[in-house]
């Protein structure tokens, strides 16, 4: 079978000769993730502590939010997004890398919260292609850390990737909240895409 280099590594896609770089590209994406440096409210805070000492992100390789969307490919949207912000997050996320990932972090963030009212957007997939959905007002650092870990498995499995270039849909997975808890060990979150949801 010829091996069509046009599209780049992803049409790579499973080939006999090259499945194996594919599982190697699948992984160096998934454990080389990037946040953009982008907080909303009162959510940004815990995000601010997952990224500290005592949560250590850098095991994931992803201690460095960045200042420019173009060294970024992972969206936190930490907090509620307002009307007037809206276009901003969305000319962030145009600017940032592909393939691009997106967590939104928080009630506010995924479906507006409390804050039930003109001026708030009521769900940011309203505006970017959600991933994972972190619940909780706010999600700790824990529960941020397993949305991440999930994400990485999704970008692992390879399927959020084709999907995402296919349909342009997030995956939509929401995690459970683990506030309180240890953070998963790697690999150790089985996560897979249910049919129909893109
Ligand atoms: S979910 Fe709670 S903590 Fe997060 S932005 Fe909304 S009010 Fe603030």
């Amino acid at each position: 079978m010829p091996i069509d280099l046009s599209q780049g590594l992803e049409g790579l896609d499973h080939n006999f000769l090259t499945g194996k770089l594919e599982d190697l590209v699948k992984w160096s994406r998934s454990m080389s993730s990037w946040p953009a440096t982008f907080g909303l409210a009162c959510c940004a805070i815990e995000m601010m502590a997952a990224g500290g000492a005592h949560y250590d992100l850098a095991r994931f390789g992803m201690e460095v939010f960045r200042a420019s969307p173009r060294q970024a490919d992972l969206m936190i949207v930490a907090g509620r997004v307002s009307q007037k912000m809206a276009p901003v997050l969305r000319q962030i996320y145009d600017q940032m890398m592909e393939p691009k990932w997106v967590i939104s972090m928080g009630v506010c963030a995924s479906t507006g919260g409390m804050f039930n009212n003109y001026a708030i957007v009521q769900g940011v997939d309203q505006i970017v292609p959600v991933d994972v959905y972190a619940p909780g007002c706010p999600p700790g650092p824990e529960t941020l850390m397993h949305s991440i870990l999930t994400l990485h498995e999704l970008i692992r499995g390879g399927e959020i990737t084709r999907r995402r270039g296919a349909t342009g849909a997030g995956a939509g997975v929401t995690v459970e909240q683990r506030d309180g808890q240890a953070a998963p060990a790697l690999g150790a979150t089985a996560v897979s895409l249910q049919a129909g949801r893109a």
